[in-house]
C-alpha cells in the first residue's frame, strides 16, 4: 500500500543508504553535518538542514526496517527494533524502559499520540529555570509546521474498547477526558503501532523526514554505532564507529566519520552515555543528571465483555484530571496502553496459577497507565545516567516518598475509573496484586500495598533529560541553542535536552523544539 510519497527507503534511495553490516573495508565518511541517531530529534534535524542545502549524514545503530519487514509479531519486534532487545531497565531493575533502535528510532515503534508541550511546562522552564525563547507563542509556528508535515490530526474513529473504558469511567465520574491527536494517514486501526506500522500509515520519521532528507541529498548509514566522540581542544574532530551485524551484535569492523558540525540525537540515556564514554568535558558533572521517565504505573481490569486491547488505535483518549493536583502532590496523565500477549505476560508480575488465570482472560482485560510528571519538585529530580562495568549506559533512578505517593494515588484513581466504567475486577499492576471486586476494596488494598522498587511494577516509554539545555553551565549540558557548553561544533538535538519531563507524550515537543533549534543554527 502506498500512503506516503516514499514507500521504501531501501528501494527508492539505494544510492543514499549504506548498510554498514555489509561494508567490508574500513571507511572514512564525511559530511558538513553529521547526525548520530535517526529518531525524532535526528530525523527532524536532517530534514531541516538538508532543506537548506547542507550536506547531511545520518548514522544509525539500528537496522533499516520498513513496512514490509513489520510482521506484527512481538517475538520479532522487541528483539529487532528495541534498545537492549526491549529489556532495558533502570540500574535496580525496578523500571522497565522501552526505546527504539531502528531507522526512525522510537518513532518507528511508538503509539502515535501527539501533544504540544503543555504551557505549564514551558512556564516552569521560563520562570523557575530562566530559560528564554521557548514560550508558547514562540514555539507555535514550529508546532504548526510539524503537525502539518506529519498529518497530526484528531482521531475521528470511535475509540477501541480499551480507550473507551477511560472515556466512560471519566464521563461517569465527571472527570476531564479528551481525544488524542495522532500522526497517521490512512490508518487501518490495526493496533500494532508498537511493532512497526505495516501500512506506512504512521507518519513516523521512517516514512516522513528521513526519506525527505534523503530526497534532498542526505545520506543514511544504518547498522553503524558511534562508540566514541573524539575531541581536539574545543572541537569535535571525528566519530569512532563500529559496524553492527544483522543480529544486532557489535562487530570488530570500525569506521571513521568526520564533519564540520556534529549533532547527537541518540535519545536520552544513549546521548549522555556516549558523552560519558567519550570523556567529554563535564566540569560540573551535569552529563546524565536529571534524566526523566514519566514513571508509569498501571492498573488492569477485567470486564464481562471482550476488550481486545491489542486491536484498534492504541491510544485515542486521555485524561488530565490529575495532572496538576492542587495539594502539590505529583501529577499524572492518564492514558491506556495496547496490550499484546508478550507485553502483558512480562508486565503483569504475578506467578503460577494466578498469572495463568489472568492470561487466559486476556481478551477481557483492560489496562490503564498513569504517566507521572517528574522533574517539577525537589523530591522529583529524576535519575542519573552512569556507565556500568561494561562501559554501557545505565540509568540510576531513585524513587522518593513523593514519587511513591504519586504512584499510590495513581493506582487509586485508575481503579476508580475502571470500576466506574463497569469493571468486574481490578488488579493494580504490582507484584503483590490481587483481583479486587469493588472500588472500596481496591482502595484499601492499594493503601496496604508495599510501595517499593520491584514491588510496584513501573515502566516508561518516555525517556527525557540527561543533557539539559540551560543558561548556566553549572546546571546544564547545552545552551539554549542546543550547543554543548564546552565544544563549539557539537550540538544535542533529542529528548535528552529537556530540563524536566514534558508532562505529555514527548514526540511532538521534540519535533517542534528541534525545528526551532535548527532554525537558530542556520
Ligand atoms: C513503545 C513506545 C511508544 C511510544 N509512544 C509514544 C506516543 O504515542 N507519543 C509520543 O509522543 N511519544 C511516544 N513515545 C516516545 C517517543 O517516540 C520518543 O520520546 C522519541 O522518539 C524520542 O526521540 P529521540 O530523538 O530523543 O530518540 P529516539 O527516537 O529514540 O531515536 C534515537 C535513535 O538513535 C540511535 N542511537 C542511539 N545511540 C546511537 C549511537 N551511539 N550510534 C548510532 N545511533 C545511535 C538509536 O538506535 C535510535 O534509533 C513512545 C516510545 C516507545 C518506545
Ligand atoms: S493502528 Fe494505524 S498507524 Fe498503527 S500500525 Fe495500525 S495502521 Fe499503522
Amino acid at each position: 500500500l502506498k500512503y506516503g510519497r516514499y514507500n521504501n527507503i531501501a528501494r527508492d534511495f539505494s544510492d543514499r543508504h549504506i548498510d554498514a553490516s555489509k561494508v567490508e573495508s574500513s571507511e572514512n565518511f564525511h559530511a558538513d553535518y553529521v547526525i548520530v541517531g535517526s529518531g525524532a530529534g535526528g530525523a527532524t534535524a536532517a530534514k531541516a538542514l538538508s532543506d537548506k542545502g547542507f550536506s547531511v549524514l545520518i548514522v544509525e545503530a539500528g537496522g533499516l526496517n520498513e513496512s514490509e519487514d513489520f510482521k506484527l509479531q512481538e517475538k520479532q519486534a522487541y528483539p529487532e527494533f528495541y534498545q537492549d532487545i526491549a529489556s532495558r531497565k533502570t540500574a535496580d531493575k525496578a523500571i522497565k524502559i522501552l526505546q527504539g533502535k531502528t531507522v526512525g528510532g522510537s518513532t518507528t515503534v511508538n503509539w502515535t499520540s501527539c501533544f504540544r508541550t503543555p504551557e505549564h511546562t514551558l512556564n516552569y522552564w521560563q520562570k523557575e529555570l530562566g530559560i528564554k525563547g521557548f514560550e508558547k507563542d514562540t514555539l507555535l509556528p514550529f508546532f504548526e509546521e510539524a503537525e502539518k508535515e506529519l498529518n497530526v490530526s484528531q482521531w475521528m474513529v470511535p475509540a477501541n474498547p480499551n480507550n473507551e473504558v477511560l472515556k466512560s469511567g471519566c464521563e461517569h465520574l465527571g472527570y476531564h477526558f479528551s481525544v488524542i491527536k495522532r500522526n497517521v494517514k490512512g490508518c487501518a486501526n490495526l493496533g500494532y503501532c508498537g511493532l512497526g506500522c505495516p501500512l506506512n500509515a504512521k507518519q513516523s520519521m521512517l516514512v516522513t523526514y528521513i526519506p525527505q532528507a534523503l530526497a534532498n541529498g542526505a545520506k543514511l548509514i544504518s547498522h553503524l554505532k558511534v562508540k566514541k566522540v573524539q575531541f581536539e581542544g574545543s572541537k569535535v574532530k571525528a566519530l569512532l564507529c563500529v559496524a553492527i551485524d544483522q543480529n544486532g551484535k557489535e562487530t570488530t569492523k570500525t569506521h571513521n566519520v568526520t564533519g564540520k558540525k556534529f549533532i547527537l540525537s541518540g535519545g536520552a540515556i544513549n546521548t549522555p552515555g556516549l558523552l560519558l564514554q567519550s570523556q567529554a568535558a563535564d566540569p560540573y558533572l551535569q552529563t546524565g543528571k536529571r534524566t526523566f521517565l514519566h514513571v508509569s504505573a498501571g492498573s488492569s481490569a477485567l470486564f464481562e465483555h471482550e476488550i481486545r486491547s491489542d486491536s484498534g488505535a492504541p491510544q485515542s483518549v486521555y485524561s488530565n484530571e490529575f495532572l496538576y493536583p492542587e495539594d502539590g502532590g505529583m501529577g499524572f496523565k492518564l492514558e491506556v496502553p495496547p496490550i499484546h500477549p508478550v507485553l502483558a505476560a512480562t508486565t503483569m508480575n504475578q506467578i503460577g496459577t494466578m498469572h495463568a488465570d489472568f492470561m487466559s482472560q486476556l481478551p477481557y482485560a483492560q489496562a490503564m497507565i498513569a504517566l507521572l510528571r517528574d522533574g517539577f519538585h525537589e523530591q522529583s529530580q529524576g535519575g542519573q545516567v552512569k556507565l556500568d562495568k561494561y562501559g554501557e549506559p545505565v540509568l540510576d533512578y531513585p524513587m522518593t516518598d513523593y514519587v511513591w505517593k504519586g504512584v499510590e494515588t495513581a493506582y487509586i484513581a485508575m481503579a476508580e475509573i475502571q470500576f466506574a466504567a463497569g469493571a468486574k475486577k481490578v488488579l493494580p499492576i504490582h507484584a503483590d496484586t490481587k483481583a479486587c471486586s469493588t472500588f472500596a476494596e481496591a482502595k484499601s488494598f492499594i493503601q496496604s500495598l508495599p510501595m517499593m522498587p520491584n514491588s510496584a511494577t513501573l515502566f516508561s516509554a518516555h525517556v527525557m533529560g540527561g543533557c539539559a539545555f540551560g543558561v548556566d553551565p553549572r546546571s546544564s549540558v547545552v545552551d539554549c541553542d542546543g550547543r554543548h557548553h564546552h565544544y563549539d561544533n557539537l550540538y544535542i538535538f533529542d529528548a535528552s535536552i529537556f530540563p524536566t519531563s514534558i508532562g505529555a507524550n514527548p514526540q511532538l515537543s521534540i519535533y517542534g523544539i528541534i525545528k526551532k533549534l535548527v532554525a537558530n543554527l542556520i
